[in-house]
């Protein structure tokens, strides 16, 4: 039995694995062939329900823990689909869950849940800070009952397939600080209101992923958009950390078992020198060595998972988890690509698209340099980098 056997959400995944069966790597290749985002598989993971399983029940969500939204980004990887165009709604809805007031969870959550909003983007990264968060620069400046916003970010995904985009952005000069990961708030903007002042350009990617440069240029936000206390928005970031972590280890041990799948296929069917290549142990081996890493990292995930739900400190495992899983999924895909010879690189086969989009994992949202850090400086306690 796999870990991923012994979790309660066999229905959910039997379910989700369905309705993936409708999006076969002929729909994904079309759509990467011409960077279009998947907007019928969204539409139809919107309308049944998975992408609101993080929102309360009150809300018109179904209140489901961590671990099931985990189960749901896993097992659309793990059927060769893509999540990279709607998981943002899960990995940032809890900054608006945990910090929103009533208000604003009132006026957001029943239309996300209903599919009437979507919630897929977050720009936080900057050209000038990129892993250094607290150096961000673009300003909110609070005049009267508005913050005015200027500024540049990088990198933001989904922002034209989004109504509502979070937006980390600078409210005390970081000269100003005593304390530096203050001085950053949260804000939800509602993108339709930001034309004219908002210009977003599309980044030409190695994947179909839909990331972009954005300018604001005194774009205005109601004062009542400010999610939390102003200044405090570092550390609301920070606290979606373990959550995003878990997610993104979810996601890639389903790329991982898509691509150990496809490898045992292959190397079972494909015969040279009169056998099948997946009796030679050295297409065997590397297959078998990306599953066993897999396993490994699904224990951890599970680990990382369980203590979240129950509300326990989970940033070792969280880490843990985020680092295992990118790397146990970067092997398999090497496994299956070499499994598949010459065949690795075309595309009906869908190993090369996967091999793409599966690499982003180690680098986005964050880099596995910077998991290293946390696990070196803040479970090991070496000395701190920075
Ligand atoms: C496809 C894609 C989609 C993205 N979507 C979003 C999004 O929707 N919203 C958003 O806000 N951002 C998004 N990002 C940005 C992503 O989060 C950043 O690329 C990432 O955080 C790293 O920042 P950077 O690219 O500026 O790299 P840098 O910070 O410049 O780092 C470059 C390299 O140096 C390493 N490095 C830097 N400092 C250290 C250190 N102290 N110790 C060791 N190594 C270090 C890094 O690990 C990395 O390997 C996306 C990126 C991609 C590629």
């Amino acid at each position: 039995m796999t870990a991923t056997e012994q979790d309660e959400y066999a229905d959910i995944r039997d379910a989700v694995a369905k309705l993936c069966a409708q999006f076969p790597g002929e729909y994904w290749r079309k759509l990467d062939r011409q960077m279009v985002y998947p907007s019928e598989f969204v539409d139809a993971l919107t309308k049944a329900g998975y992408l609101s399983v993080l929102i309360p029940e009150e809300y018109g969500g179904a209140g489901l823990k961590l671990s099931a939204a985990a189960a749901i980004l896993e097992e659309i990887q793990r059927a060769g689909c893509n999540g990279g165009g709607c998981h943002a709604q899960m990995y940032t809805m809890g900054t608006l869950l945990r910090h929103g007031n009533a208000e604003q969870k009132q006026r957001y959550l029943p239309r996300i849940a209903r599919g009437e909003l979507r919630l897929q983007a977050f720009a936080v990264t900057e050209p000038n800070a990129g892993s250094e968060t607290t150096r961000i620069q673009t300003m909110a400046v609070r005049k009267g009952d508005r913050y005015v916003v200027n500024g540049q970010k990088v990198f933001i995904s989904r922002v034209q397939q989004s109504d509502l985009m979070l937006l980390l952005a600078r409210t005390t000069p970081y000269d100003e600080l005593t304390d530096k990961t203050r001085g950053l708030s949260v804000f939800i903007v509602e993108l339709g209101s930001a034309e004219g002042h908002l210009d977003v350009r599309p980044i030409d990617l190695m994947i179909n992923h839909h990331s972009n440069e954005l300018f604001f240029d005194d774009l205005e936000i109601p004062a009542e958009n400010l999610i939390g206390e102003e200044g405090m928005g570092f550390r609301y970031i920070i606290d979606g950390w373990n959550a995003e972590r878990i997610l993104i280890a979810a996601e890639a041990i389903g790329d991982g078992r898509w691509f150990v799948d496809r490898a045992v296929s292959y190397a079972s069917g494909r015969e040279v020198f009169g056998r099948p290549i997946g009796a030679n142990q050295g297409v065997q081996f590397p297959i078998a060595q990306a599953y066993g890493n897999l396993e490994a990292a699904d224990l951890v995930r599970y680990q990382a998972a369980s203590k979240f739900d129950r509300n326990e400190r989970c940033g070792a495992e969280a880490n843990l988890a985020k680092l295992l899983a990118s790397q146990a999924s970067w092997e398999a895909a090497n496994a299956c690509l070499n499994a598949h010879g010459g065949y690795g690189f075309a595309a009906e086969y869908d190993v090369e698209r996967k091999y793409r989009e599966t690499r982003l994992l180690s680098i986005a949202p964050v880099n596995n340099n910077l998991v290293l850090a946390y696990l070196g400086q803040h479970v090991l306690g070496l000395p701190r980098s920075y």
